[in-house]
């Protein structure tokens, strides 16, 4: 009823209407056939290695005895929209996990310093192993000596998108091209972004980077400014002393 309530409740479906923007069709009516065809052939030759064994590394790195994490069914459909998410995870050294669902799993980088939405600075992203998309939900601590051992909080979550507006197509072939463009609507990231993986040896290292737009905000250390959980309001602290796996030894 009041005016500040008003002017709250009208930033939502101004976030979503950034999914059909007259900009994006014309985006994608200006990228040549040339590109296309180009990046149909990149995710053909991507698919079929990649689909071999999915969450194999996964499993193997996790003792599902000892840890509540999930142990991670046979990867799922795509969904209608694809999930999302970033957990803070204070292992041995704290980091930011960027999940984004991708063919039944959720792609994996680890970003020490988090996200920034300054559209001039670049986030070290090492891509890890796939995850499963139930590990969307988790919240929790994982034992120490465990593989990940520590504190993870579900800090942002929502669904992405091609920013271009091919879908699925798009994506894949951003993936494998090392280019992987996305639109996010989550709770506290939102708009376009883009992975630009570096051309190293070794486990992919890629960088992410906050593309200008609405919200791209150099002045706003997102990362300091939101400490706790988007799902139970937690602090790390309050979600560490709240899991008893945490004083099962004592
Ligand atoms: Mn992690």
């Amino acid at each position: 009823m009041s005016p500040a309530k008003k002017s709250t409740r009208a930033k939502r479906p101004a976030a979503k209407s950034a999914a059909s923007p007259r900009k994006l069709a014309k985006k994608v009516a200006a990228k040549s056939s040339k590109q296309s065809v180009a990046r149909k052939a990149a995710a053909k030759t991507r698919g079929k290695t990649a689909a071999q064994t999915p969450l194999a590394e996964y499993k193997r790195k996790r003792d599902f005895a000892k840890t509540k994490e999930p142990a991670g069914s046979a990867p799922k459909k795509n969904a209608k929209q694809l999930h999302f998410v970033i957990q803070k995870h204070s292992a041995s050294q704290l980091h930011f996990d960027w999940r984004l669902e991708l063919d039944g799993v959720m792609k994996s980088w680890a970003v020490p310093k988090g996200p920034s939405l300054d559209p001039s600075v670049k986030r070290l992203a090492m891509e890890v192993e796939d995850h499963p998309i139930e590990y969307n939900t988790f919240e929790g601590t994982i034992p120490q000596g465990e593989y990940g051992g520590g504190t993870v909080m579900l800090w942002d979550r929502g669904w992405y998108e091609a920013e271009d507006g091919g879908g699925l197509e798009s994506l894949r072939s951003g993936y494998a091209k090392g280019d992987l463009k996305v639109t996010l609507h989550g709770s506290r990231l939102e708009g376009s972004w883009v992975l630009v993986r570096m051309k190293r040896p070794g486990r992919p290292q890629w960088l992410l980077i906050k593309h200008r737009d609405d919200y791209a905000d150099e002045a706003r250390d997102i990362v300091a400014d939101e400490t706790t959980s988007v799902a139970s309001k937690r602090t790390m602290d309050e979600i560490a002393k709240g899991d008893k796996v945490w004083n099962s030894n004592r």
